[in-house]
């Protein structure tokens, strides 16, 4: 697939967190370009750094070395209004725990971030329901996130990660709390969004489906990045090892 400017560029960035006298270092010296429309997984065992480095890009953590750009702006280097910016409008987030608002309908879950960002409220209740009927849930926009199935609910957090359009979508292990099936809907509506859109998804996955649909798989292992395959390159990687045996393999 054709993709374009680099959007995302990781340098020498490493991370530790300091828990008393221990001393975790989560990433130990990760390189990575992500070019926009390029959909990436970032999959690796339990524990290896993948949520760590999904904080680092996103802005919600800072790296202990190194720096990130995003459409070539070093993001350390931004203030807090900026940061806010950013987080809210260039970048849209999806979470393993969905982590929608509870007292909020699925429709005020998905405008909040447009009228954070300042949109008129009935112009945001428009897109939210657009946006909601997208990811195929148009009929239940008035419904609060407990009174949705865990895949609906991610369905909101899927349409709410695009309130404002954002030029990257990153997702923590988005099927990670779902069955089988619920969660190759939404590995669907992700493909989609970044066939259809444009969108640059990265996704920090365990799930094995993941990599169908993945233009590129950076594979994560203690901190480091082991390396990083091609789509056209995983056609042989798969079938040689077989599905079979990747879904039943403990990966954590
Ligand atoms: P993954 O998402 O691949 O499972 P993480 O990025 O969550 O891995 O964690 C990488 C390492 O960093 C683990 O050893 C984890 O325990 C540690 N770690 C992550 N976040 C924190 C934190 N806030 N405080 C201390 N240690 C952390
Ligand atoms: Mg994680």
């Amino acid at each position: 697939r054709k993709t374009g400017h680099t959007i995302v560029r990781v340098l020498g960035v490493t991370k530790s967190f300091r828990m008393g006298k221990v001393e975790v270092r989560a990433l130990k010296g990760v390189d990575l370009e992500i070019f926009a429309g390029e959909y990436i997984s970032i999959m690796g065992p339990s524990g290896s750094g993948k949520s760590t480095l999904f904080n680092m890009i996103g802005g919600l953590d800072k790296p202990s070395d190194g720096k990130v750009f995003i459409d070539e702006v070093d993001i350390s280097q931004l203030d807090a209004y900026e940061l806010a910016w950013l987080r809210n409008r260039k970048i849209g987030y999806i979470f393993q725990t969905f982590n929608l608002i509870p007292v909020m309908t699925a429709l005020e879950n998905v405008t909040l971030p447009m009228t954070f960002a300042g949109m008129n409220s009935e112009v945001a209740a428009d897109k939210g329901i657009e946006l909601l009927k997208l990811v195929g849930l148009g009929e239940r926009f008035q419904h609060k996130p407990l009174e949705l199935s865990g895949g609906q609910q991610q369905r909101v957090a899927v349409a709410r990660s695009l309130a404002n359009d954002p030029a990257i979508i990153l997702a923590d292990e988005p099927t990670g709390n779902l069955d089988l099936k619920t969660g190759e809907e939404i590995i669907d509506l992700l493909k989609t969004l970044s066939h259809d859109r444009g969108v640059t998804v990265i996704s920090a996955t365990h799930d094995y489906k993941m990599l169908n649909v993945s233009d590129r798989v950076v594979w994560i292992r203690d901190g480091r990045v082991d390396k990083v395959e091609h789509r056209a390159e995983l056609d042989i990687t798969v079938g040689g090892i077989g599905m079979e045996s990747q879904e039943a393999r403990p990966v954590g």
